[in-house]
């Protein structure tokens, strides 16, 4: 099918792209269009204006800003990969947006459009989640920071509204004593996860968070879990331990997705723990 008739337009400041999404009801923001496009083609969105924000400089730089990397909204999930920036450079970022989907779709999608589009299997979601990230909102009214945590509200629901815009997302700096996970569960590469588990401590700030992702709705934390893991290392890496913590997260899914994100978390938190080789599938 093809998308029913929309004008196009690509602003080249926040400022003239809030005005657009908010001057034409029913307008949309456009990252990569990896999402949207499907959606438009399938007549599943409709929007009367497309405003492609992908082009925006003041949305396309890594900064440290305070205790924060921030990264633009339209920065793409190759540009991560290749550590464009020296800030991206060996940081856990570049490893997980290289597992996104294929290269193709890497090159055109954003660190913004994927959130906003908030797939429960996204890879950004359950990342930014697991790493105590906050994103910038940014809308005719100002601007608000909203812990990733709370952005979420179910599948493809987040807190934004139709004239706000994703302008950046801040993570946490890294110590040296900052340890992490990442593991996703899928059938073949580029595929969506099927059980995603991201972790991330960091014994200097107090920092141990365990998140999965795939779920019916968004990611969860595993707090009690991380708690443990902190104290206790390995030894609370037991089986029942994980099953249960898993369980207590997800009541809503079956043995079989209890039984995924298990094996995910297991895996994730071998890594972080240094008693697995890393593989990022
Ligand atoms: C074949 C295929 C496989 C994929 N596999 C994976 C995968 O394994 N893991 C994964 O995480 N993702 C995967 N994706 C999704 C991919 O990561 C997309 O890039 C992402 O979901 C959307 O990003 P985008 O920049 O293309 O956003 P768009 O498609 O342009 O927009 C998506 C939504 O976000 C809104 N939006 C865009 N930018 C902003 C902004 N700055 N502020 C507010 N709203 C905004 C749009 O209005 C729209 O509602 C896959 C996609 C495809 C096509």
């Amino acid at each position: 099918m093809k998308a029913a008739l929309f004008d196009y337009t690509r602003p080249d400041e926040v400022g003239a792209a809030m005005s657009l999404l908010s001057g034409s009801p029913g307008a949309k923001a456009m990252g990569g269009s990896q999402s949207l496009g499907p959606m438009l083609n399938l007549r599943l969105a409709r929007p009367g204006v497309v405003v492609d924000v992908s082009g925006i400089p003041g949305l396309r730089t890594v900064t440290q800003e305070g205790d924060s990397i921030r990264v633009g909204a339209a920065v793409t999930h190759a540009e991560i990969e290749d550590g464009i920036h020296p800030l991206l450079r060996g940081t856990p970022l570049q490893k997980i947006a290289a597992g996104i989907a294929y290269r193709s779709v890497r090159n055109r999608g954003t660190l913004g459009g994927s959130l906003a589009h908030a797939d429960p299997a996204a890879d950004w979601l359950v990342t930014a989640v697991a790493f105590g990230a906050s994103l910038e909102i940014v809308s005719p009214a100002g601007s608000r920071l909203v812990d990733a945590d709370a952005f979420m509200i179910g599948a493809y629901t987040t807190v934004l509204a139709e004239n706000e815009l994703i302008a950046a997302v801040r993570f946490p700096v890294a110590s040296p004593a900052m340890r992490w996970g990442y593991y996703k569960y899928c059938r073949k590469t580029g595929e969506f996860a099927e059980a995603s588990c991201a972790a991330r401590f960091d014994s200097s700030t107090g920092m141990a968070r365990i998140a999965i992702g795939a779920l019916s709705g968004a990611p969860r934390l595993l707090p009690s879990l991380a708690a443990a893991v902190a104290r206790e290392g390995q030894t609370a890496c037991t089986q029942d331990a994980i099953a249960h913590a898993v369980a207590e997260a997800m009541p809503d899914h079956d043995a079989v997705d209890r039984k995924l994100h298990a094996v995910a978390v297991r895996r994730c938190l071998a890594q972080l723990l240094g008693a697995e080789e890393s593989t990022w599938r």
